[in-house]
């Protein structure tokens, strides 16, 4: 199947699963996970409708800005970010999802201060505990969510998370069912006009459906729109 189809199916698969679960499919934004793609290929992307570029890397990213490679989407950094690429980063995107740490987040509050502008942001939830994984512990999101609300260059708009690989069909949902109830506790407390927090990134190509199911409002896919990667750290053939 071709890009354009493949983006087309995915739309249909999110709409679908939206209703089933009740839910209104214009509640739900596909964010094509762009790693490893070409420019000429996002914007193909881009071409047949996806609306949001999510990006892992910030030297890629930066080389596709030069490129003017986003023009007609939202750009989000979805990806592991250290403190001294912040620069690169932090006014130059719609949306930091990745948020995993005070630390991180009182870095970004600088480098917006700095720069004069307000930065989006998600929480990254570590919801299965992984040793491997960034994100903080479920525990720790309402004090973190309640720092980042204090902050004046950074906007809190909701929470984001990457499950374990799920080993059989629906093994993420409780992951997903945790996150949507996280999700609405801190909008309950900390959304004092409503409309700030309204993002719920979580869904990969391999459950984005069940992701839908339990509440995303975003779903970052990769595979499922542009095929296989090569192994990390390869370039594309
Ligand atoms: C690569 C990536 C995705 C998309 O993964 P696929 O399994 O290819 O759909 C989603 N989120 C993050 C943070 C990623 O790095």
């Amino acid at each position: 199947m071709s890009l354009a189809e493949n983006i087309q199916k995915v739309e249909e698969n999110i709409a679908a699963a939206a209703r089933e679960a009740g839910r209104d499919p214009g509640e739900i934004t596909l964010v094509a996970a762009t790693k490893v793609q070409t420019s000429d290929t996002i914007r193909a992307a881009i071409a047949a409708g996806v609306s949001i570029c999510g990006e892992n890397r910030v030297q890629e990213m930066t080389a596709h800005l030069a490129d003017d490679a986003y023009a007609g989407a939202k750009l989000h950094f979805i990806g592991h970010l250290q403190t001294n690429k912040l620069k690169f980063v932090v006014g130059k995107v719609d949306l930091i999802e990745s948020v995993g740490s005070e630390h991180l987040l009182d870095a970004i509050e600088a480098q917006a201060a700095k720069t004069g502008v307000v930065q989006d942001i998600l929480i990254e939830v570590n919801v299965g505990g992984e040793e491997s994984k960034s994100g903080i512990a479920p525990a720790e999101v309402p004090t973190l969510a309640e720092k980042a609300v204090s902050l004046p260059h950074v906007r809190l708009r909701g929470l984001m998370a990457i499950p374990p690989v799920a080993e059989t069909e629906g093994a993420n949902r409780p992951f997903f069912a945790e996150m949507r109830q996280l999700f609405v506790d801190i909008k309950a407390k900390l959304d004092d006009n409503k409309t700030d927090i309204d993002c719920l990134s979580m869904g990969m190509s391999r459950d984005y459906e069940d992701a839908v199911r339990e509440g995303a409002t975003l779903v970052r896919v990769g595979t499922a729109l542009f095929g296989p990667r090569p192994p990390m750290g390869q370039p594309k053939a």
